[in-house]
């Protein structure tokens, strides 16, 4: 090897052992091109999963990808994700196991045909094979129709219950995996059964196993009403947040925009509060490019979160405790904001 290339490496495995350089990840979805119910026809061709990772690779500074599970885009065995993953220096986080397709339209765990809540149990196990594959951190539990849409739809008692039995018999019969539930308000069903942080707080704490954590999605978060902070807060305290994504919206919907473009601040009290709890784990983007170029934007996103980093780097921690202490408003904002603002500077 080349003298600088050695010197290149062992400075990169310095900062990333020692100095632990954060790393970032995004959901694969990113990188792929999407329908809606107007553009029947799709925002672009189609893309297979082989290809988004291919794009996936040109981001600046990805390095883990969550991958649906099936894989899109044809028959992909794990052996031929992994080559392209690696031409791409890519690593998986999670599997994310599609249990919100049209099989799954009544739900996946509080199905009522006992078929397809079993169906859904399948799907997860091949998915858990998956996650065992790639060494990836856990399986990602995102039961988007797994809910209701009107008055009286539902026994609430007997689908609640389903929903825990569906989680706990997984992470039971595998016990030496992770699984994360990632909660959302609402979309596709109207009303989601993991709809906050603290209904999946509550449900996994019944369970009682210790391999069930929640994935805190920022915007989720924001758009449910929560401060992401408060709830990030609280999934630490129960040692439950397993992993995080970020992305911006309006507050009214899973807009799925930049982040950092809507709610900086917001965004920046959450990472304060993943810091101060010395939180480790990888930041990733959980973004939807309808009409914008996916890699220009993840790395638009990264260099937000970028900043963020340095930002907290350059808080003033004691200073802004005591602010707390008070509950001095203007204080607290006043060096929230001089850390911020100062790195957000773009060429
Ligand atoms: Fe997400
Ligand atoms: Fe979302």
């Amino acid at each position: 090897m080349h003298l600088k290339l050695l010197i290149d490496k062992i400075i990169e495995i310095i900062e990333n052992e020692i100095m632990k350089k954060q790393e970032f990840g995004a959901g694969i979805w990113h990188f792929a091109t999407y329908l809606d119910r107007y553009a029947t026809d799709g925002y672009g061709e189609p893309r297979s999963v082989i290809e988004a990772i291919e794009l996936a690779g040109k981001v600046t500074d990805l390095s883990y990808v969550d991958i649906n599970y099936p894989y899109f885009g044809g028959e992909f065995s794990n052996e031929q994700i992994k080559k392209a993953l690696d031409k791409a220096g890519l690593k998986v986080i999670g599997i994310t196991p599609e249990i919100y397709t049209r099989e799954f339209s009544k739900g996946a765990f509080t199905n009522p045909d006992p078929g397809v809540r079993k169906r859904a149990h399948e799907l997860i196990t091949e998915a858990c094979e998956a996650v065992r594959f790639f060494d990836a951190s856990y399986v990602k539990l995102w039961p988007g129709q797994d809910g209701w849409d009107y008055p009286f739809q539902v026994d609430h008692k007997s689908i609640w219950k389903n929903s825990m039995d569906g989680v706990g018999n997984l992470a039971t019969e595998n016990s030496d995996l992770k699984f994360v539930i990632e909660y959302k308000p609402r979309e596709p069903r109207v009303k989601m059964i993991y709809d906050s942080m603290t209904r999946t707080l509550l449900g996994i704490e019944q369970i009682g196993l210790p391999n069930i954590g929640v994935l805190l999605d920022f915007g989720h978060a924001i758009y449910g009403g929560e401060s992401a902070a408060d709830s990030a807060q609280l999934a630490i305290d129960h040692g439950r947040l397993f992993g995080m994504d970020v992305n911006d919206n309006y507050r009214s919907w899973d807009d799925d925009l930049l982040a950092g473009s809507l709610h900086p601040m917001e965004l920046f009290e959450f990472f304060y509060v993943l810091r101060k709890n010395n939180w480790q784990g990888v930041w990733q983007l959980d973004q939807f490019p309808f009409r914008e170029d996916s890699v220009e934007m993840a790395n638009m996103a990264i260099d937000f979160l970028k900043s963020v980093d340095k930002a907290l780097d350059d808080l003033d921690y004691d200073a802004l405790s005591k602010a707390q202490a008070n509950h001095d408003a203007m204080g607290a904002l006043k060096i929230a904001q001089k850390a911020l603002y100062k790195h957000l500077a773009r060429d």
